[in-house]
């Protein structure tokens, strides 16, 4: 993490997940009541069925319930979209903009990120922007300028500390096992840090920015630990409690 950030570690749990799964938020519940929440934010981010449940089984434990993407859009005819405004109606308080499979199973792209996240500020939500290079793009030795200009893209003015956080998730990395050397990660949130501090000052470098792909308890400390890595986004080990928590845990 970086001194004087907060970090966030945040779970995203795909299209996983149904009432029963609110065990899952439970045992989180009475995990986080020993203290974790003290030095860090949580966040879980279930499925839009789920939204509810969650934040209300979470009642009154101050870990955040978010969506995993929204319309761009307050309302109208848009069939099978959610709108910012009713994540947060049912007390949502963030929303992952931009996960690549989101971008490769819809087509988004950046202007469509961008619309997205201007569309979580309006509505008062916390956005997660979500970017990173493919396999292809980091052999080519391109992953800087790559995700350099999907935050260039992506992520619009305005945007501060407060109303969002950039994750950085290497698409050959997400549900893989395998993950950059933490040597690559830090000079990879580095970059972003330049990159967020160059457009957006002070705010730019408070911002959160989160690593994910393939984060389990087992590497979470190791990469974790590097400046401006301020917190894990986390798939498919957010679906277990214990391991989620563990991960938590393993943020210094
Ligand atoms: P993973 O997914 O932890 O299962 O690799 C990360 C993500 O897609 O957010």
């Amino acid at each position: 993490p970086t001194d004087g950030i907060r970090p966030l570690v945040a779970g995203n749990w795909k299209m996983n997940g149904l009432r029963r799964s609110v065990d899952t938020i439970e045992a989180l519940k009475s995990h986080a009541q020993e203290g974790v929440l003290e030095r860090i934010d949580m966040l879980v981010c279930p499925p839009a069925t789920l939204v509810a449940l969650a934040v209300k089984t979470m009642d009154t434990v101050p870990i955040h319930i978010g969506g995993q993407t929204c319309h761009p859009a307050e309302n109208g005819a848009h069939t099978g979209d959610i709108a910012p405004e009713m994540l947060l109606d049912v007390g949502a308080s963030y929303v992952l903009t931009g996960h690549s499979e989101r971008r490769t199973d819809h087509g988004e792209t950046d202007e469509v990120v961008h619309a997205q996240t201007l569309g979580a500020w309006r509505a008062g939500l916390c956005a997660i922007v979500c970017v990173g290079e493919t396999k292809d793009e980091r052999e080519a030795g391109n992953e800087v300028s790559v995700v350099a200009g999907q935050i260039a893209g992506s992520v619009p003015d305005g945007a501060t500390a407060e109303n969002t956080v950039v994750a950085y998730e290497p698409v050959w990395a997400i549900g893989t096992g395998l993950t950059p050397t933490v040597d690559d990660i830090a000079a990879m949130h580095d970059a972003i840090r330049a990159e967020l501090t160059n457009r957006f000052g002070d705010e730019g470098a408070k911002m959160r920015i989160l690593y994910g792909g393939s984060v389990k308890p087992g590497n979470a400390a190791d990469v974790l630990a590097p400046n401006n890595v301020d917190g894990a986004l986390v798939g498919g080990a957010s679906l277990s409690a214990s391991d989620f928590m563990g991960i938590a845990d393993a943020v210094a």
